[in-house]
């Protein structure tokens, strides 16, 4: 490793998510972290040849501005639990959300559920209620490996666009930071497993002088994010300068530990998971609430994401684009930089390049999901000097 002599910023970045999402990490021991003991051995620079390229997707994150919807409807004699709207959080805070669906649904004392959609959300809602001993079907559009969660970063990020400080009320921030808590535990029982759903890699924060400007203009319309890491301080590995690393930059770098989300293999196994506890899952499209409403299953749970915008005429949502161009995985080097406002992070299941605008404004309205070669193009371009080592 070449070493780089580092100036210590007031910038804090802490995690790929966290630096996505432009606010800070909790920290893992309530003492100050103690010095970098390594520098996770001797880093391979990823290769980022653009004719890697295999495939550009697109996604849109379903924002709620009032944060996500979470809360149980009665329309006719049926029971409606509707649990929608995670922004670009949704992974991340999936399992809490989909527990306190349970405890929702668990009101009706249901033997028989359908949960409508096969995202991270459904799957994991339904994996929950399937935990009860009620009989649970999905119902979705698409299957597990075709739904927007797939398209995903696939790191921890609890905060992302998850609603504005403006729409959310006074008991959001501490109602989030339960559900965030209980979800980060349940991912943590996933580490460890074959095929390593859930992992922790190193990430860094590479700085760039100038500072790289936001693509997209601050509160837009007046609003501001509601930026909630700050709350789960102490719960995640503490990032701190790295006093050596292979960067080519004398701007700094700041790094740590960060959990990431394997997203082929994750929705791999808890579709197994959900089959195993003898979960049905089939395609179905559901037009309208009253076709909801007439669901086999004591309770229907709505997990519909940026579909519920049109199922259940949520004027609310809005969409916030985003893209991802994946190049072949490579596994002897798993770890991530977000540089120049871009991430690149290897995963056991690929290589992401993604821009992310630098704030959460950036793709807020869009939800075009039409490939931009030109936006991989230019973010390849800031990053890829960050690899010219080795
Ligand atoms: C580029 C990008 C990166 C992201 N990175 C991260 C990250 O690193 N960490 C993180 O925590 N989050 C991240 N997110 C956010 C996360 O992906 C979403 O919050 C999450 O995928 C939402 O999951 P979901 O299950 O609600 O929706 P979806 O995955 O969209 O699933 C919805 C399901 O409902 C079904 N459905 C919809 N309408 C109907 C209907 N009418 N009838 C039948 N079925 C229907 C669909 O077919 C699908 O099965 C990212 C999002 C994007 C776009």
């Amino acid at each position: 490793m070449t070493g780089h002599t580092l100036t210590r910023r007031s910038i804090i970045a802490t995690g790929l998510g966290t630096a996505l999402a432009g606010c800070t990490n909790p920290r893992l021991f309530d003492s100050p972290p103690p010095a970098p003991a390594n520098n996770f051995g001797a880093l391979k620079p990823l290769d980022l040849r653009p004719e890697n390229l295999i495939k550009i997707t697109v996604c849109t994150r379903p924002l709620r501005p009032a944060g996500p919807r979470l809360e149980a409807e009665v329309i006719g004699d049926k029971t409606i639990v509707h649990n929608y709207g995670h922004g670009g959080s949704g992974w991340s805070l999936a399992w809490g959300y989909a527990e306190a669906a349970r405890d929702l649904a668990a009101a009706s004392r249901p033997t028989s559920v359908t949960v409508v959609g096969a995202g991270a959300i459904g799957l994991t809602t339904a994996i929950a209620l399937a935990e009860t001993g009620a009989k649970v079907t999905i119902l979705a559009r698409d299957l597990p490996m075709e739904t927007r969660s797939t398209r995903a970063t696939g790191v921890w990020s609890p905060s992302s666009r998850i609603g504005y400080r403006s729409a959310t009320g006074d008991d959001f921030p501490a109602r989030w930071e339960a559900l965030a808590r209980r979800s980060y535990a349940r991912h943590l029982s996933y580490i460890g497993r074959a095929g390593h759903p859930v992992e922790f890699t190193p990430q860094f924060y590479v700085r760039h002088e100038p500072r790289e400007a936001p693509l997209a203009s601050d509160h837009s319309g007046g609003n501001e994010f509601l930026h909630l890491g700050r709350n789960l301080r102490g719960l995640t590995p503490p990032w701190s300068e790295r006093g050596t690393h292979p960067f080519p930059t004398d701007a700094g770098v700041r790094g740590g530990l960060g959990m990431v989300f394997n997203i082929a293999e994750y929705t791999r196994q808890l579709t197994e998971d959900f089959h195993a506890m003898g979960g049905r899952i089939e395609r179905a499209d559901i037009g309208s609430v009253a076709e909801l409403a007439r669901l086999p299953g004591d309770v229907v749970v709505n997990c519909t994401g940026y579909g519920a915008k049109t199922l259940v005429s949520d004027t609310s949502m809005l969409g916030v684009r985003g893209q991802i161009a994946w190049m072949a995985a490579q596994t002897d080097r798993l770890y991530g930089i977000y540089h120049r406002n871009v991430t690149a992070l290897s995963r056991r299941d690929g290589l992401l390049i993604q821009e992310t605008g630098g704030n959460d404004y950036f793709g807020l309205g869009d939800d075009s999901e039409t490939p931009d070669r030109q936006e991989f193009l230019a973010a390849h371009a800031k990053v890829a000097p960050m690899f010219d080592w080795g």
